[in-house]
C-alpha cells in the first residue's frame, strides 16, 4: 500500500510499504480518509522531534473510515467515521498498567506511544488500531473528526486549569494549540486576552474566535493588561508556544495566587524566580495530550453545535501532493491548520 513516510530529516517520500491486517480480535482495520498535519509533524521533517525514530509514516490528526472489524469488537462497524484517539498506552500493549495508567491517566503513560510520533501513524491507505482508539461520530464529518486530537489538546489543558467564570485568563501563542485553548475557554464563558509575535494570527484569533483583546509585543503587554485590567493580571496564563522564554515570561503575567498552564513543551529547563512564585503562591501545571473522555465530549460538542470547527482549516492538500506541499507548511507564518484529503 501506499504511505508517506519520513524517511530521514527533510527526506518525504510517497512509498510503497507492506499493508497491514487485523492483528487480533479487539482491532480494527481503517481507512484514514482525512488527515491534519501540525507542529509535531513538522518538528519531525526538520529532525527537530527528539523521539522519532526514522523511517515513520507520519500522521496522528485522523479521521478515518471502519474497514473491518476484530471478532469482539462490537460497538462498531464497516463504514462508521471515526476520530482516533492516537495515544497507545500500556492497555493497548500488553495490558501491564504502569502507575499513571492505573490511575486512568493514560495521557502520561510512561511507556506512550502516540501513532505517527513514536510509531507508524496514518499517513497511508490503512492500518490497524485498537478498538478502543475510536471515537465514533454518525453526524461528524472527516474533517471535523480530524480536527479532534487538535481541539483535545487545548480542551484538557483548559480542564487541567480548574477555570470558572470569573477567571481572567491570557493565552500566550496564537497558533493552533493556542486556539484550541481559546475554543474550550470560550466553553467557559470567561474573558481572554490573547499574546502573539504574530499579528494576523491574532486577527484571526479576533475574527473567529471571539477575541476581543490581543497583544503582540511581549515587552509592553503586562503594562498594557494592567491598564485593561484597573491594575490587576490574569488569574490564568496559558503557554501553547513552546517557548522557553516566553514559558518564563508567563510568571510576569499572571496575577498574585493565578495559575500559569505550561500547554507547550520543549527540551529545555525553564528558570524562575522562587521568590516571585512563593510570594504570589503561583501554581505551575503541565498539561500533556489528552484523555479518551476529552474526545467523547468534544465530540459531542461538535455535534450540538456548541463548538464550530468551520474556520479551523486554512490549507488543505491532496495524498498525491503532500510531500511538495509539506516542507512548504513548515516555514508558512500563515497557516493555521493544515489538512491532507486520502484518496
Ligand atoms: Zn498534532
Ligand atoms: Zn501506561
Amino acid at each position: 500500500m501506499k504511505a508517506i513516510v519520513l524517511e530521514e530529516p527533510n527526506n518525504i517520500l510517497f512509498k510503497d510499504i507492506e499493508s497491514m491486517n487485523l492483528i487480533d480480535s479487539t482491532s480494527v482495520l481503517v481507512r484514514p480518509r482525512v488527515v491534519g498535519i501540525c507542529g509535531t509533524d513538522y518538528h519531525a521533517y526538520k529532525g527537530q522531534q527528539p523521539f522519532i525514530n526514522y523511517p515513520l509514516v507520519i500522521g496522528h490528526e485522523l479521521g478515518v473510515e471502519v474497514l473491518e472489524v476484530g471478532s469482539d469488537v462490537h460497538h462498531l462497524a464497516p463504514g462508521d467515521a471515526c476520530a482516533v484517539e492516537p495515544y497507545i498506552g500500556c492497555k493497548e500493549q500488553d495490558g501491564n498498567l504502569c502507575f499513571s495508567c492505573r490511575r486512568g491517566h493514560t495521557n502520561h503513560c510512561t511507556r506512550l506511544q502516540v501513532l505517527g510520533v513514536h510509531i507508524d501513524g496514518g499517513l497511508c491507505e490503512q492500518f490497524v488500531v485498537p478498538s478502543s482508539k475510536l471515537h465514533r461520530s454518525a453526524k461528524l464529518d472527516y474533517e471535523q473528526l480530524a480536527l479532534i486530537e487538535t481541539l483535545a489538546i487545548g480542551y484538557h489543558a483548559v480542564k487541567r486549569s480548574g477555570i470558572s467564570k470569573n477567571d481572567v485568563v491570557l493565552v500566550v501563542g496564537a497558533g493552533p494549540i493556542g486556539l484550541s485553548v481559546i475554543q474550550s475557554v470560550n466553553l467557559i464563558g470567561t474573558s481572554v486576552l490573547v499574546l502573539d509575535v504574530n499579528d494576523k494570527r491574532l486577527q484571526f484569533a479576533k475574527e473567529h474566535f471571539g477575541v476581543n483583546n490581543t497583544y503582540v509585543n511581549p515587552d509592553t503587554i503586562a503594562k498594557e493588561m494592567r491598564s485593561l485590567l484597573s491594575g490587576a493580571m490574569p488569574t490564568i496564563v496559558f503557554d501553547a508556544t513552546g517557548n522557553t522564554k516566553s514559558m518564563e515570561s508567563s510568571f510576569d503575567y499572571v496575577a498574585s495566587g493565578g495559575k500559569i498552564i505550561l500547554v507547550g513543551f520543549n527540551r529545555e529547563s525553564i528558570v524562575f524566580d522562587d521568590e516571585q512564585f512563593h510570594r504570589n503562591e503561583l501554581s505551575l501545571i503541565a498539561s500533556r495530550n489528552a484523555l479518551s473522555d476529552d474526545f467523547t465530549d468534544l465530540i459531542k460538542l461538535m455535534e450540538d453545535g456548541i463548538i464550530d470547527t468551520s474556520h479551523w482549516i486554512s490549507d488543505r492538500a491532496n495524498w498525491n501532493s503532500l510531500v511538495k506541499t509539506l516542507p512548504i507548511w513548515c516555514d508558512s507564518t500563515d497557516l493555521i491548520k493544515g489538512v491532507v484529503e486520502i484518496t
